[in-house]
């Protein structure tokens, strides 16, 4: 967990959590398929898909600390993508500010700046889909949870996200800018202030699948924040390959 005063952990933490999660996923599968084999009925067999169950929940990173900045020199640039997801946002109220919202995002101008000076050049559309509103007064002041932020935001936003689209939770208050999920589903949370910052595309960039990386200039990185602009190959074949497996949802 990193908090927006202290400084950035090293990534490969997250990633070796990966490797170990990924490791107990297999031997717990591997398990489970032998013991579906072997007909063995009772309470083993249901310990064995409550923990397969625990540890195949997605994978929630908490990302970004300090200040972060807008990409600094990189001239907007559209072009017909090749790929295209569809995009929910959803504002995070509690039942007292519903009535009064306080955000003022302009969708469009956001989607354009996401498609415009990140993914457009490397043939990734993002498309608007819905935008609605949510009264969530555990995910409205997270500052309340701290230190469970991620898996707060997991529980209480497993009701209301589309599974055929990537799904933007925009907060007022939070102890960290951002936080993303990389398994089977698809959603992130920013705060407000950093929506036109590169934290946008990076949280969404792990929605689509991508890890850390420690490459300069790179979405991922999680250090040179000033100057994020970039995927790799892999990471913008990576993506794609994400956006299909989303939309073949659409048609479940
Ligand atoms: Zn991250």
């Amino acid at each position: 967990m990193t908090k927006t005063t202290k400084p950035t952990p090293d990534s490969t933490i997250f990633d070796s959590i990966l490797q170990i999660k990924n490791f107990f996923n297999n031997f717990l599968l591997w398990t489970l398929i032998n013991v579906d084999k072997n007909n063995v009925k009772g309470t083993f067999k249901i310990i064995y898909q409550q923990l397969f169950f625990v540890v195949s929940i997605p994978l929630l990173l908490s990302c970004s600390a300090g200040d972060d900045l807008d990409s600094i020199g990189i001239e907007p640039e559209f072009m017909a993508p090749e790929k295209i997801v569809k995009i929910n946002i959803i504002y995070v109220e509690s039942s007292e500010t519903l009535h009064k919202s306080s955000y003022t995002l302009n969708e469009a101008e956001f989607i354009n700046y996401l498609n415009g000076k990140y993914f457009h050049r490397f043939g990734i559309g993002l498309e608007l889909g819905e935008s609605k509103s949510l009264v969530n007064e555990e995910l409205y002041d997270l500052r309340d949870n701290e230190g469970s932020e991620p898996s707060t935001f997991l529980m209480q936003s497993r009701e209301s996200y589309d599974k055929s689209k990537v799904n933007i939770y925009i907060v007022k208050r939070c102890n960290i800018l951002g936080i993303a999920g990389i398994g089977r589903d698809q959603r992130v949370l920013i705060t407000d202030e950093n929506l036109f910052t590169s934290t946008a595309p990076h949280e969404i960039g792990h929605a689509l699948g991508l890890f850390h990386t420690h490459e300069a200039e790179n979405i991922m990185n999680t250090v040179d924040k000033g100057s994020r602009y970039n995927f790799n190959k892999d990471q913008e074949k990576k993506i794609k390959k994400r956006i299909d497996e989303i939309n073949s949802n659409n048609l479940n």
